[in-house]
């Protein structure tokens, strides 16, 4: 049997798989299994940070497997204690670090967190989170629930309690009650369309929270790892979160969720755990890639990046009136908006078919979320390939 033929015999139906089937990568050109080439502004959505086949990540990788993959979290583990200086040291918070698998995972932390500490003497004082409509944290019980998704909350319950959905961030004050302990966003809505939160709301909400010792929970899982030409998206915005969730892009691959915070003390032994979270694997992706992004970031090279694939969307929006609206995101992390859901669909489509791999996000927004090292004669090629995708459509 063929992948296929396997993948629909042997696997769960979860996706909405496209019949296509990579067998390698170099940064951001990818290979299929009839030997097509591709150009992939996905990233794998926004996960392989440092590119497809990254030698120095492989190499790091593979020098540490050969010595141990794994132990318990019941000893020291050299890389996961490094893995969090470099993340604490790069975001520029005082904080410490708790390692899972998932984006899903670091925010089950964060609402743990949130829950440690709306409760006083062994009461539960206060357990409420207010998200997002439109945001997304994750696919488990709690953080499906914590998404502000109608749609998404079929079938599974019942639920935890404690969620409360905002419109927008405008209506977060109105929904503080006496049992709220923290707000959760997204600073761009990633999942819910490219949306970005206005910077100057972002910091008033923040200040209003802090004179209620409520906690602000910035759900970085992919805005964070220098998608949007910062560390984290909360440095653009010049924001202090207490707790902040990170994944997609800090193992460049390798699955790891990180929830930091700057409530050292909160948890006690026993409180929160992982089998495989934060071990000699995945850490040492951890710290590769973030060696690789500190030095392209402070080269220049991210923001002549940024800057060159942001000209290249730009004309390419501008020749393709017609079909976008408009141009949204921040950095790496960017969107058209478009007209209607069906031409979307046959965008995307056409785009694979002439050699170029995207996503959508949202109802209507067609996304980009290239490998952060993507080089300028990728990009061209991506827009020369998207290119004649508009003029077949
Ligand atoms: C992808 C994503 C998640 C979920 O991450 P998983 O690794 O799929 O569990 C949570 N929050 C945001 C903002 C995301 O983009």
């Amino acid at each position: 049997m063929n992948t296929k033929e396997l993948d629909n015999k042997y696997v769960l139906p979860t996706y909405a798989r496209a019949d296509v089937e990579f067998v390698s990568g170099k940064n951001a050109r990818l290979t299929d299994v009839n030997g097509k080439e591709y150009i992939d502004f996905t990233a794998g959505i926004a996960v392989v940070s440092v590119g497809h086949g990254n030698e120095r990540l492989a190499n790091a990788l593979c020098a540490q497997v050969k010595d141990m993959i794994h132990m318990s979290n019941l000893y020291l583990i050299a890389p996961q204690a490094k893995a969090a200086q470099k993340i604490v040291e790069a975001s520029g918070y005082d904080m410490k670090c708790f390692f899972g698998n998932s984006g899903a995972e670091a925010n089950e932390g964060a609402i743990k967190i949130a829950r440690k500490y709306g409760e006083k003497d062994g009461q539960i004082k206060r357990y409420k989170i207010i998200t997002l409509n439109h945001s997304f944290h994750g696919r488990t019980i709690t953080t499906v629930k914590a998404t502000g998704q109608e749609s998404m909350h079929n079938y599974f319950g019942p639920f935890p309690d404690g969620f409360v959905y905002a419109d927008g961030i405008d209506e977060i004050e109105g929904l503080v009650d006496a049992h709220t302990v923290a707000v959760m966003i997204e600073l761009v809505q990633g999942e819910g369309g490219v949306q970005p939160i206005d910077k100057q709301k972002v910091q008033n909400l923040a200040a209003f929270l802090k004179t209620k010792d409520i906690l602000l929970i910035i759900d970085e899982v992919q805005t964070g790892v220098y998608r949007t030409g910062k560390f984290l998206a909360s440095n653009l915005y010049e924001i202090e979160p207490d707790v902040i969730s990170l994944a997609k892009g800090v193992g460049g691959g390798v699955p790891v969720g990180v929830v930091m915070t700057t409530l050292k003390d909160i948890f006690s032994p026993g409180d929160h755990g992982s089998t495989f979270g934060g071990n000699y694997l995945s850490t040492t992706a951890i710290c590769e890639v973030l060696d690789i992004l500190k030095e392209y970031e402070e080269s220049g090279e991210l923001e002549a990046g940024i800057e060159y694939f942001d000209k290249a969307l730009e004309s390419f929006y501008s020749a393709n009136k017609d079909v976008f609206m408009e141009k949204v995101g921040i950095g790496m992390m960017a969107g058209l908006r478009v007209k209607d859901a069906d031409t979307l669909a046959n965008v995307i489509k056409s785009a694979r078919e002439n050699g170029v791999m995207v996503l959508k996000a949202g109802k209507n927004t067609l996304r980009f979320l290239p490998p952060l090292t993507i080089t300028k004669e990728e990009i061209d090629e991506g827009f020369k390939a998207l290119n004649v995708t508009m003029s077949s459509l």
